[in-house]
């Protein structure tokens, strides 16, 4: 996207008309100050986690998803949909997704010595961290170094990441799951057209797009793709969570069509490790 406004800046440049130049040249600068202020707030440790609770199919919290935010020192809490993209564009994820690898087994640790033992905690880890050669190795250094076992801990790719090299995340994920690392697909249903890619990977789990979630159970366009995928995700023996769940209705439609894992405000709201509870 940037490119092409690149693109189009240089074209009309050419053309003696500049239009596109300013506002260019403010992202380009907005986009070297956040840089430079990822890289500063990785040294002085602005990144947070906050966890959000998951149930399973047991009907109790067992397990949670991990995500980051941002404390900035003037700005408050920035979303990662605000500083990921930068980070991935920059490289930056790579530091920054392992600490995020990092910290969240270290706060496994943390509950399991608490006795207040959580099932598995789920990362999100972008395409390129995950397209890192060293990328299995790095997860089981650190799985070492915190003394966890592999079930511990779940990661989430989305289907962007894992289509866009085929054969090496097929190799990846035979490598993780030969680990004891499962592996998630995130905002399941967005993301790419063919669906030949369940068949050739070594997944675990499906999580539904939060987007279908939304309007369930009153829109039945949502209610049949929402259906077709735990159905599907049943007869490929892939376990299906939903996210995004806020009400009781939604909880009793996925229920009823028998996807028994979700997450959402409905349970809790992702919060500090210290105000979690499961
Ligand atoms: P995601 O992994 O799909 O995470 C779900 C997002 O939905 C989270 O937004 C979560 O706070 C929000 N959410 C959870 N329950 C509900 C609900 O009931 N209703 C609504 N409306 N929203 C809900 P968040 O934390 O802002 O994260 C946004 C995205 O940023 C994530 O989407 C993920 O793609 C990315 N992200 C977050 N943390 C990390 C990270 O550590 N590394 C990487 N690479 N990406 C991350
Ligand atoms: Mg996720
Ligand atoms: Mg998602
Ligand atoms: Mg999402």
């Amino acid at each position: 996207q940037a490119d092409t406004a690149m693109y189009r800046a240089k074209e009309s440049g050419r053309n003696g008309i500049s239009f596109y130049r300013p506002s260019m040249q403010e992202t380009a600068d907005r986009r070297l100050t956040l840089e430079k202020e990822i890289r500063q707030a990785l040294k002085e440790q602005q990144f947070v986690l906050h966890y959000q609770p998951q149930v399973d199919d047991s009907g109790r919290v067992v397990s949670a998803e991990a995500l980051i935010r941002w404390q900035h020192p003037q700005r408050g809490m920035i979303s990662p949909a605000e500083f990921i993209p930068i980070a991935e564009d920059t490289r930056l994820i790579l530091p920054l997704g392992e600490w995020v690898i990092r910290e969240t087994c270290r706060q496994i640790g943390v509950w399991d010595r608490e006795n207040r033992a959580i099932g598995h905690v789920a990362v999100n880890v972008s395409s390129r961290q995950f397209r890192q050669p060293d990328f299995v190795e790095q997860i089981e250094r650190i799985l070492a170094d915190a003394s966890l076992s592999a079930d511990r801990l779940v990661i989430e790719l989305t289907e962007g990441s894992v289509i866009s090299n085929i054969d090496d995340t097929v190799r990846k994920m035979r490598d993780l799951q030969t680990l004891g690392v499962k592996t998630s697909i995130d905002d399941f249903g967005i993301g790419y057209s063919s669906l030949s890619y369940l068949k050739t990977l070594p997944i675990s789990q499906l999580k539904i797009d939060q987007s279908f979630v939304k309007d369930l159970p009153e829109d039945q366009n949502d209610a049949v793709i929402v259906e077709t995928i735990i159905n599907m995700a049943k007869s490929l023996r892939l376990h299906v969570i939903a996210e995004g769940v806020e009400t009781e209705e939604q909880v009793r439609f996925l229920r009823e069509k028998g996807c028994l894992s979700y997450q959402g405000y409905h349970i809790g709201r992702p919060v500090p490790a210290a105000d979690f509870r499961n």
